[in-house]
């Protein structure tokens, strides 16, 4: 690791060659400018660099239901990314890593599921294609074998347990975007 970069420039950035996320390394002052310490990381999905035959190859780490652990939820970023949580590294390790909070990734199009006390599911304002595939997958695959889930729709002030049907036509009610914020589109 000899990367870094001098006062005045922009920290660099890569990007994964897993799912095209951002990766970032971590960086110590040393006086003149910032000394790369700490290997590239993609914030997305947790992929590293590896230096193979002169080129880098990226990979992912395990997934927990690989390492056959038990998992309790996912997290569905607006990019269509799944991740699995457990007991150990639950959605707040995964926003910790991510360098994010719970409410501005549901803000920006994430969709946070959990099993624990009850399978419930927590809905953004809008949903990309890619989120909504990825949802409609992890329903399917779970069979209903966790229930009904409570889902909380975004800015509601409390939840309400739906049905799979119920669930798909209040996602699909979902916009696909943020409306362009502009006077037209104004109070
Ligand atoms: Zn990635």
């Amino acid at each position: 690791m000899s990367g870094g970069y001098v006062y005045g420039d922009k920290e660099p950035v890569e990007e994964c060659g897993c799912c095209g996320g951002e990766a970032r390394a971590e960086y110590c002052d040393v006086g003149i400018g910032y000394a790369q310490v700490s290997e590239f990381r993609c914030i997305e999905c947790g992929a590293t660099p590896e230096w193979k035959d002169g080129k880098s190859v990226w990979t992912e780490p395990e997934r927990p239901s690989e390492r056959g652990e038990r998992v309790t939820g996912y997290l569905i970023t607006a990019s269509g990314n799944v991740h699995e949580t457990t007991f150990e590294q639950d959605h707040q390790w995964l926003f910790d890593r991510m360098g994010t909070t719970q409410s501005r990734e549901i803000a920006n199009g994430a969709v946070r599921i959990t099993n624990l006390e009850g399978f419930a599911i927590d809905l953004p304002p809008f949903m990309t294609q890619r989120a909504r595939r990825a949802l409609a997958r992890i329903v399917k695959d779970a069979e209903w074998k966790w229930g009904s889930p409570y889902v909380m729709r975004w800015g509601a002030g409390r939840g309400e347990f739906m049905t799979r049907a119920e669930l798909a036509v209040a996602v699909s009610k979902l916009p696909e975007a943020p409306a362009p914020a502009g006077p037209e589109f104004a109070p």
